[in-house]
Formats: C-alpha cells, structure tokens, sequence
C-alpha cells in the first residue's frame, strides 16, 4: 500500500481546468499514491475560528474566487463526503475540540482544483479540516502528528496551500519564475522539512517569511503533513518544485515510508 500524505501547492484556480506540469505532476501523484478509501483535505481556503471538519453525506462544492471565468465557477466535483471520517478524526484529536460541521462549509477550490487532475472521477469520498487561525504553527504540527494514525487506515492525508504565497507581489508575466527571496525561502523549507520536520515552527525566523507568509492560511496546511512526517518517521520527497508568478511557490511534496 502506498497511500501516505501529501502536501501540494495549488497555484491559482485556474490550474483547476488548464494542463501545464503543475497539473501533470498532481496526475502522476494520484496514479502514484492510488486511490484511497477516503481523503482528508486540510485546505488554505478554510481559514477560520475553529478547528472544524465536514461531516455530511453530499458536501457543497464551493466557488470560493471571483474574477475568473465562468468555466470555473460552473466547475463541479460531486465526490461524496464520509460521515465516519470525519468522526473518527474528531475523535483521534481529542482532547482538541474538532467541530462538526454537516451545513456552512463544503469542498473548496483549495481542495478541487488539485484533486481535479489527481482523482478526475470525484469518487473517493472527502472530509475537509479547517484551519483554526487563532492558533500557533506549533498547534497544528501537533495536530497533524495526531492524524497520523488515519495513513494505517487506507486514508490520503492531503494539504493544499503554497510555502510561498503573496499577491501583493504577484508578477503576471513572470510565468513560472520566482524571486530571489521566494527561491531562498522555498529551498530553506525544503531542507528544514526533509531533515527534521518538526522544525518548520523555525522558519518564521527565516529573513524571507514576512515576504513568503504574509499570512499563514497557505503555509499552515504543510505544518499537518510535517507533524505527521515526525510522528511516524517519514520521509519528506519532492514531487516538483518552483515557482510561478514570481510570489509564489508551487512545490509539492509527499511522505514515503
Ligand atoms: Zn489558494
């Protein structure tokens, strides 16, 4: 069995319905990871005051972007949620508080326009985790360490965000090139991550991260996958690196055992 966890960075929406090697390397990952019984997505596009996971049967596709063309918002992935998923990880992080949300939330792009290309038949059942802002990176590597146990299980642990993840600084003809420091900042997570997981709480002294992170919604999702590599002593591999845009890094990882 493979299925282990992985970390990917998802770019704009629009990978959703383009194909460019980003995209071909989330295709090659899901033939390489195979299909698991259930997917736990930890997306940065659940950012909220609490850690909460979806529990109903039908999750909501949610179109959580404007500006983009209506090929996109009409964009639909119909995979099932797994009730008893999400109870089992409500239970598993006990004695954290995870909540149970079976109506507000759903499946968001953060999630679907990666599992679009690496699951395109939307049917491997999926609960979501939101991110509970309020907390210290050090929560969720702890966090992320408890689902450990969910990979024994036949579950994909998957995290969508971007180590590197500015708009501000977003360039528009930059293609996929990055900055100096967005380079600096992707390469230094690496070799943190690859070594000694648990020290990516380190990386907020990095000189680059007030420019890499200037909001933590996109890095936390790699924090759940560096607590689960230092629980069960796996390790961190590339699956492709880079960056795009100039601000952001579109590096994806998974563990092997
Ligand atoms: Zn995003």
């Amino acid at each position: 069995m493979t299925i282990t966890a992985t970390f990917v960075g998802h770019g704009s929406p629009m990978n959703t319905i383009e194909t460019n090697k980003w995209t071909d390397s989330w295709h090659n990952l899901g033939e390489t990871l195979g299909k698991p019984r259930a997917i736990l997505a930890i997306s940065a596009h659940w950012y909220i005051d609490a850690t909460a996971v979806t529990s109903m049967e039908r999750p909501k596709v949610i179109h959580d972007f404007y500006g983009f063309p209506q090929e996109l918002s009409n964009f639909d992935y119909p995979a099932p949620g797994s009730p008893d998923l999400a109870l089992r990880v409500a239970e598993i992080a006990k004695p954290e508080v995870v909540s149970l949300d079976d109506k507000s939330w759903g499946i968001d792009h953060g999630t679907w326009s990666v599992l679009a290309h690496m699951y395109p038949e939307a049917d491997v059942p999926i609960v979501q985790l939101a991110i509970d802002a309020r907390k210290p990176i050090e929560y969720h590597i702890d966090l992320g360490a408890k689902l450990a146990p969910l990979l024994d299980e036949d579950v994909l642990v998957l995290a969508s965000g971007n180590v590197v993840h500015n708009l501000r600084q977003i360039q528009w003809k930059a293609e996929d090139q990055g900055f100096k420091w967005a380079w600096e900042f992707d390469v230094d997570v690496a070799s943190t991550i690859q070594n000694h997981p648990e020290e990516l709480r380190n990386l907020k002294a990095h000189d680059a991260y007030r420019l890499a992170v200037p909001t933590p919604d996109h890095f936390l999702p790699l924090a759940y996958i560096a607590g689960i590599a230092a629980a069960k002593g796996l390790k961190f591999e590339k699956v492709i690196e880079g960056c795009t845009l100039g601000s952001l890094s579109m590096t994806t990882y998974k563990l092997n055992k």
